[in-house]
């Protein structure tokens, strides 16, 4: 017989089943499901501070859970989902389908199985005699390069009670994540001149400069796998373009190019020294040939989205007492990106540490297991033991 969420926890499965129908895609508000928590946790006598956007339709919520002392731990996720636009689903994503042990749904892994654990928690929390504050943290726009935690990393900065210690809930299947690269992702225009193609020599062809600019980049690429940290796959900083689009037709010299590049750099790497030195070429190397034939050309850069790394010791007092909370002893890295490196940036020791895999995030019929939201469950209880003895 398989497990069954209601036979575990009904309380858990309502919870799940709530936050589940609210469409939080990033491009959507998250604002009723933000409400949702709000009031639960004021069914329980517990305050919510919500963080919003400028237009009020986004927020990020921070609670904290007593005493009123400095540290305690952190639990954190983002509310926001991934779009299931062009996605072959076979369920209704915005729906909780339970079938076979698995929970389905938008979110389900990344990473609304993990709040709707936190919440049930909190009844228990709330009765504990905590030693140590409890800090809830969730935030929006995660999805679209780690926006909305921002301004919520300010509102914990500002405030007298920080927390030093976070789980980020992300999917990892319970075992602990100590550490990811880095991310910057940026825009490169070219702005050339046009003319006929019969005149070549008069114009400036903004695809061919940025094709120096792309084969720049990649040269810049290879001494970058000199520095390298076992730990990560692979072991060493990239660097690559992903996107570039150019060119009206062939007998046009094209006026704009522009391309998208990436970064992804271990913790220790100095990222910005190879962008910087993208950057220089195309301004000391590139602009002034441009500029000899037309002087309103020009190349510009962007960045189009970033985070920085995360990096906890893992033989750290906290890592090692997440790794007996959720019972494994199975210490790694990740490839994808997390909030968890903000927090870090902080100065608050982050693991991540959640239920699901990113195998099933961002896919059709993404999904959680029964027994990844009971290990969380577990795991959380044992959080609790730790911080009420
Ligand atoms: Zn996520």
């Amino acid at each position: 017989m398989s497990d069954s969420l209601a036979d575990f926890s009904p309380s858990l499965q309502h919870i799940f089943k709530e936050l589940l129908q609210f469409d939080t895609v990033s491009r959507n508000p998250n604002i009723a499901l933000i409400r949702f928590i709000e009031s639960y946790l004021n069914e329980l006598g517990i305050d919510s501070q919500l963080i919003m956007n400028d237009e009020k339709t986004k927020a990020n919520l921070y609670a904290r859970l007593v005493p009123q002392t400095e540290g305690g731990v952190m639990l954190s996720g983002h509310t926001d989902v991934v779009p299931v636009d062009g996605q072959n689903w076979t369920v209704d994503p915005f729906k909780l389908t339970e079938l076979d042990g698995k929970c389905y749904g938008r979110g389900s892994a990344d990473m609304k199985g993990f709040i709707a654990c936190v919440l049930e928690s909190v009844p228990r929390f709330k009765e504990s005699n905590l030693r140590l504050p409890l800090h809830l943290a969730f935030s929006y726009d995660e999805e679209i390069g780690c926006l909305g935690v921002r301004s919520l990393i300010e509102h914990i900065n500002s405030s007298p009670e920080k927390p030093t210690m976070c789980i980020v809930g992300e999917p990892t299947n319970m075992e602990p994540v100590y550490g990811h690269k880095g991310k910057v992702a940026m825009r490169c225009n070219v702005h050339g001149h046009p003319c006929h193609s019969a005149y070549a020599p008069q114009g400036v062809n903004a695809i061919e400069y940025a094709a120096k600019l792309v084969n720049k980049l990649t040269d810049l690429a290879e001494p970058l796998k000199e520095q390298q940290d076992e730990r990560f796959d692979p072991p060493y900083s990239t660097l690559q373009t992903g996107v570039i689009k150019g060119g009206t037709a062939l007998n046009i010299v094209p006026e704009h190019c522009h391309f998208d590049l990436e970064m992804r750099y271990l913790p220790q790497a100095d990222h910005s020294a190879s962008l910087n030195a993208l950057q220089d070429y195309a301004k000391n190397t590139l602009e002034p040939k441009m500029q000899s034939v037309n002087a309103n050309t020009g190349i510009q850069f962007e960045v189009l989205a970033s985070y920085p790394p995360l990096l906890t010791d893992p033989q750290s007092d906290f890592a090692q007492w997440v790794a007996n909370w959720s019972n494994s002893q199975n210490f790694g890295t990740v490839a994808f990106g997390t909030e968890g490196g903000l927090f870090d940036e902080a100065g608050v020791a982050t693991i991540v540490c959640g239920p699901g895999s990113m195998e099933q995030g961002h896919k059709p019929d993404e999904f959680v297991s029964v027994e990844q939201l009971k290990s969380c469950h577990h795991m959380l209880e044992n959080l609790r033991d730790w911080m009420s003895e």
